[in-house]
């Protein structure tokens, strides 16, 4: 394990006070110390004896900062050298006693003091201690951790994300004496899950959406870790974990998910630099390149599923049936509902000066429509085996439009290297070149995206049997349901059985509505 530990340091306390009968400059003192803080970046809070006060009972800040510390409020306290820490009348043995308690050190600028090891209590090399220090470091914050959330009902023990699991035996060695080694790790790999885990993060990189990639655990019948079927969301959360790089991650939030008395809610995601990031916890099961890319490739996937499918369930796919435009939808101000609302259709007809009137409306009810259709044109075929199916002209229309985006692409990707090549010739500027590499790839990227689609479209309903397309219009009508399922993903997949939907509201009062199914 290797270790930077002061990283691990981070609130500290200085301490300023003149010793004993001696005439010193306290502004030198803070000057050095709080040098020594910013050189290692640590956040500090000064407690200063500034009274002319000869009197040694009276110190009023080390009786607060004692406080603070029980308050589990710092790592180490500064000073100028460990004579500082006393007062008359208290027993240095009960000073320490409290400091050790608290796992907290005494940095001064020379060297560092480990209360909690009375052996060992006056002098350690800085780095030797230090080290040792990183890992009761761990244990303290994921404690404080604990407390502050048990206190607000929050963080209980939460179960490792896959393939890691508790290492029984951490626990029992959390805080003195510890060694480095294996059994320190509080974090084990299960070998069986992390086969799950890498091939989540391989399809992905290999170009699977988290929605293909549930979908195909769940086919597979491999359980969640929840123990139920796999979902979009917990598979990208499962990617962007970065306990997964090796890292703990405290302090990551604040305050509880549940609302207050006031309505209001008391929960936040703090700036990533207040998170307390301690690397090298248990081993590592990506490479920090192969996280970056996830990263990377989610960005991008996010602009470009936004360029193919829309933000709501039903985006693309609401056809006025008085004039056969693609109606626009408002979101719902929910962010989790499902419902949109189709606004009236405005288009100009034909003769350049009516307007089209067909109302507007949630699209609630049609939701359950379609469900309902669904289920009876999955009966339909079920009964009627020798029905024709209608997916072979379109998946014929799909098939060609494929082929052209797939020679587009590699088109594009002829002239990406023109564009090195010209740049090369110094034909083009550097910067031009960039730019010119972008759009192209720009471009690449939403024909790649538009081929996805497309490919979800032939795979799922255009080429199958019956008995696969009523496998598929169950599985449809069970992952619809999925609370955690997106919008977009839900549009890709309504997209995969729909074709459009008639929307006749001529009568404000009443909807009718025509499902054109694939
Ligand atoms: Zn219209």
């Amino acid at each position: 394990m290797e270790i930077n530990a002061v990283n691990h340091i981070k609130d500290v306390a200085i301490y300023l006070r003149k010793s004993r009968g001696q005439e010193e400059d306290l502004d030198k003192h803070r000057e050095e110390l709080v040098e020594l803080c910013e050189k290692n970046g640590w956040r500090y809070v000064e407690y200063g004896e500034i009274g002319s006060s000869q009197k040694l009972m009276d110190r009023p800040e080390l009786s607060r900062l004692l406080k603070d510390i029980q308050e589990d409020m710092y790592d180490a306290v500064v000073v100028m050298d460990k004579d500082r820490l006393s007062r008359e009348g208290v027993g240095q043995a009960q000073i320490n006693k409290i400091l050790a308690e608290n796992d907290c050190l005494i940095v001064t600028p020379t060297r560092v003091y480990d209360l909690t090891n009375e052996s060992d209590m006056m002098v350690s090399e800085f780095e030797d201690l230090m080290a040792r220090f990183e890992y009761r470091a761990i244990v303290k914050r994921l404690k404080r951790g604990k407390r502050r959330g048990a206190k607000q009902g929050k963080w209980t023990n939460g179960t490792p994300p896959i393939p890691y699991i508790y290492n029984p035996k951490f626990r029992d060695k959390t805080d003195k004496s510890i060694e480095k080694g294996e059994d320190l790790d509080s974090l084990i790999v299960d070998e069986e899950k992390l086969e799950i885990y890498r091939f989540i993060v391989d399809s992905f990189l290999n170009g699977m959406s988290p929605y293909t990639i549930a979908w195909e655990l769940n086919k597979r019948k491999i359980a969640s870790p929840r123990g139920s079927t796999w979902n979009n969301t917990g598979i990208r959360r499962l990617l962007k974990d970065e306990t997964h790089l090796g890292r703990i991650i405290a302090n990551k939030t604040t305050g509880s998910k549940k609302r207050l008395s006031t309505g209001r809610l008391d929960y936040k995601v703090n700036k990533r630099e207040d998170w307390i990031i301690v690397e090298n916890c248990h081993k590592a099961v990506k490479t920090k390149e192969e996280h970056e890319k996830i990263l990377i490739e989610m960005q991008k996937r996010k602009r470009d599923s936004y360029a193919t499918t829309g933000e709501n369930a039903l985006s693309g796919l609401i056809v006025c049936s008085k004039c056969g435009a693609t109606m626009a939808q408002k979101k719902s101000k929910i962010e989790s509902e499902r419902y949109s609302y189709v606004e009236a259709c405005k288009n100009f007809l034909e003769d350049g000066i009516t307007k089209c009137d067909n109302h507007g409306g949630s699209t609630m009810y049609l939701m359950k429509e379609i469900e309902r259709q669904l289920v009876m044109y999955r009966d339909d075929i079920e009964k009627e085996n020798e029905r024709v199916s209608k997916g072979g002209g379109l998946t014929k229309t799909i098939e060609s439009e494929k082929k052209k985006k797939e020679e587009r692409i590699i088109e594009l990707e002829d002239e990406l290297e023109q564009v090195t090549t010209l740049a090369l010739a110094k034909f083009f500027t550097p910067e031009e070149a960039v730019q010119q590499k972008k759009k192209i790839l720009d471009n690449i990227s939403k024909l790649e995206s538009e081929l996805y689609a497309l490919n979800l479209q032939t795979d799922n309903l255009g080429n199958m049997t019956r008995s696969e397309k009523v496998n598929a219009i169950n599985k449809f009508l069970e992952v619809m349901d999925m609370p955690h399922i997106s919008n977009s993903d839900l549009n890709r997949l309504y997209k995969t059985i729909i074709h459009s939907i008639i929307w006749d509201k001529s009568n404000p009062d009443e909807l009718k509505v025509t499902i054109n199914f694939l």
